[in-house]
C-alpha cells in the first residue's frame, strides 16, 4: 500500500474492539449477577411469602377457632373467604377433627391454583381457651402459598435486575469508547495522517497533537520519537544531497579535465603524426609519407592507364653554399627552394617530397613526359628569377637546380623502377653540365 493513500475506513478500528470487548465480559458478568441475585430473589421471596402466610394465620387463627367452637358456620364461612383472598394464599385447607367420624375438611382455592413449583405451607393448629387455663384443639388451618404469585414477583424482580445491569453495560461501554476515542483514536488517525504526508520535503514540518496540555504519556512520547526521527531523517539526507552535490562537481572536473587532456593528445598524436610524415625543416611531405603515396599513384597508374610523371630535383653545388654561407643559411636556402616547389605543384593530386639533403622529388600523377618537363622547365626559371646568390658555384651567380623526369611504363615492375628512371635522368643532366632538365630515356 502506498505509504501517501490511507483506507477510507478503517475495516476493524480499535474503538470498535475494544467496546465489543467490554459488552462481551459486561454480558457475561450481568449473566452470572442475574443469576446470582436472582437466586438471592428466590430465596427473599419464599422467606417474604412464609412471613405473610404467618401474618395471615396470626390475624386469622383466633377468629377461625373461635367460629368452629362455637359451630357459627356463617361465621367460618366469612373468616375462611376473606382469608383465602389474601394475597400469597394459594390454597387453604381446614381441618375440623369429628369424633368417631372422618375429620370435615374445609378448602379454599385460588382459581388456577396449581401446587406445581415450590412455595412455603404453613400448618397451624387453632386452639381455644374455653376458660382460664384450659386449651382445646378445635382443628388445623393449612396455609399453601401461592406459586404463580413467587414466580409473578420473581419476573419481576429479574426483569428489574436485567434492565440495570443493561443499563450499566450500555453506560459503560459507551464511556469507554467516547474517551478511547477521545483520548487515543483522535491521536492515532493525526499520527497516521502526519506520517502519510510526510516526504522528503517536507520533513521539517514537525508532528503536534491537538492536546491540551502535555501528558508525558505514551502518546507524548510516540510524539518526540516521530519528530526525533524525522530530524534525523532531515539531516541525513542534507548531508546526502550534500556530497551528491560535491560528487557531482568533482564528476564534472574529471569530465573536464579528460576532456582538456583528450583534446591535448588528439593534438600531440596530430603533431606527431605530421612530424611522422612531414619534413621539419621544409614542411613538405617526407620520404615515408611519399613512399606511401607513391604506391598508391601507382596502382591508380596500373589500373587507370592514366599518365604518372615523377621529378627528381637537387640543388647544384650545394655543398659548396653550405661552405659559403654556412649551415644555417643553407638552411633558409633549402626552405626557399622548397616552398617554390610548393607553389609550382599545389594541383590536385601532386605531391613535393624531401628525400633528404638538398634533395626533392615531385609526384604528377595525370601528367605526361612532356607536361612534366615544361613544368620543370618553368620550375627552373622560376628559380633563376629568385636570384638566389651562390657566388661558390661555377655555373651561376644564383642559385641553379638539375632536374630528372621519368614517365610511368606498364612494363614497370615497381614504382622505384621509375624512380630509378628519373634519377638516372638527373644524373645525366649534372653530366651535362647541371641547371637543366634530363629526360629519361634521353
Ligand atoms: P651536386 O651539384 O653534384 O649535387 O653537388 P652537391 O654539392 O650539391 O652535392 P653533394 O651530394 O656533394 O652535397 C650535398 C650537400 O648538402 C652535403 C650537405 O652538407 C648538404 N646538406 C645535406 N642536408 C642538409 C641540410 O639539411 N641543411 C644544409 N644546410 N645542408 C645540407
Ligand atoms: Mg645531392
Ligand atoms: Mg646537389
Amino acid at each position: 500500500m502506498n505509504v501517501n493513500t490511507l483506507p477510507p475506513a478503517l475495516a476493524q478500528p480499535l474503538g470498535r474492539r475494544l467496546v465489543l470487548a467490554t459488552l462481551s465480559f459486561c454480558l457475561l458478568f450481568s449473566l452470572a449477577t442475574v443469576a446470582l441475585r436472582s437466586w438471592h430473589a428466590w430465596a427473599n421471596g419464599l422467606a417474604t411469602m412464609d412471613s405473610e402466610l404467618a401474618l395471615i394465620d396470626q390475624v386469622f387463627q383466633g377468629p377461625l377457632a373461635k367460629a368452629i367452637w362455637e359451630l357459627d358456620h356463617d361465621n367460618l364461612d366469612t373468616q375462611l373467604d376473606s382469608a383465602a383472598q389474601a394475597a400469597p394464599v394459594g390454597r387453604l385447607l381446614l381441618n375440623i377433627p369429628r369424633p368417631g367420624r372422618a375429620d370435615e375438611v374445609i378448602e379454599r382455592r385460588r382459581e388456577g391454583f396449581s401446587a406445581v413449583g415450590p412455595a412455603p405451607v404453613l400448618v397451624r393448629e387453632l386452639a381455644v381457651a374455653p376458660y382460664p387455663g384450659a386449651r382445646e384443639v378445635v382443628g388445623s388451618l393449612t396455609l399453601e402459598g401461592d406459586p404463580a404469585l413467587l414466580r409473578r414477583r420473581l419476573w419481576r424482580e429479574m426483569v428489574s435486575i436485567l434492565l440495570t445491569q443493561l443499563v450499566q453495560s450500555l453506560a459503560l461501554a459507551g464511556l469507554i469508547m467516547a474517551m478511547f476515542n477521545r483520548l487515543v483514536t483522535v491521536h492515532v488517525k493525526h499520527i497516521a495522517r502526519h506520517l502519510g504526508e510526510l516526504g522528503p520535503d517536507n520533513l521539517g514540518q514537525r508532528l503536534r497533537l491537538a492536546r491540551p496540555k502535555r501528558r508525558n504519556d505514551e502518546l507524548d512520547l510516540l510524539e518526540g520519537r516521530i519528530n526525533a526521527l524525522q530530524a534525523n531523517m532531515a539531516e541525513y539526507l542534507e548531508r546526502h544531497r550534500l556530497a551528491e552535490q560535491a560528487l557531482a562537481s568533482n564528476r564534472d572536473q574529471l569530465a573536464e579535465q579528460v576532456a582538456q587532456r583528450t583534446a591535448e593528445l588528439r593534438e600531440a598524436n596530430q603533431r606527431l603524426e605530421r612530424l611522422a610524415r612531414h619534413d621539419p625543416l621544409t614542411g613538405l611531405a617526407n620520404r615515408r609519407q611519399f613512399d606511401e603515396i607513391k604506391e598508391q599513384e601507382f596502382r591508380r597508374a596500373i589500373r587507370g592507364g592514366l599518365p604518372l610523371a615523377v621529378l627528381m630535383c637537387d640543388v647544384d653545388f650545394f655543398k659548396r653554399y653550405n661552405d659559403t654561407y654556412g649551415h644555417a643559411h643553407g638552411d633558409d636556402c633549402l626552405r626557399q627552394v622548397a616552398h617554390l616547389l610548393a607553389q609550382h605543384f599545389s594541383g590536385t593530386g601532386e605531391v613535393v617530397a624531401r628525400l633528404g639533403g638538398e634533395e626533392f622529388a615531385v609526384l604528377l600523377p595525370g601528367t605526361n613526359v612532356e607536361q612534366a618537363r615544361q613544368a620543370a622547365e618553368r620550375l627552373r626559371e622560376s628559380l633563376a628569377q629568385r636570384r638566389l646568390p651562390h657566388t661558390g658555384s661555377p655555373i651561376s651567380p644564383w642559385v641553379t637546380m638539375s632536374i630528372g623526369i621519368a614517365q610511368f611504363d606498364v612494363e614497370l615492375a615497381s614504382f622505384d623502377q621509375l624512380l630509378q628512371r628519373a634519377d638516372h635522368a638527373l644524373y645525366r643532366a649534372k653530366g651535362a653540365g647541371r641547371d637543366r632538365v634530363g629526360q629519361w630515356p634521353g
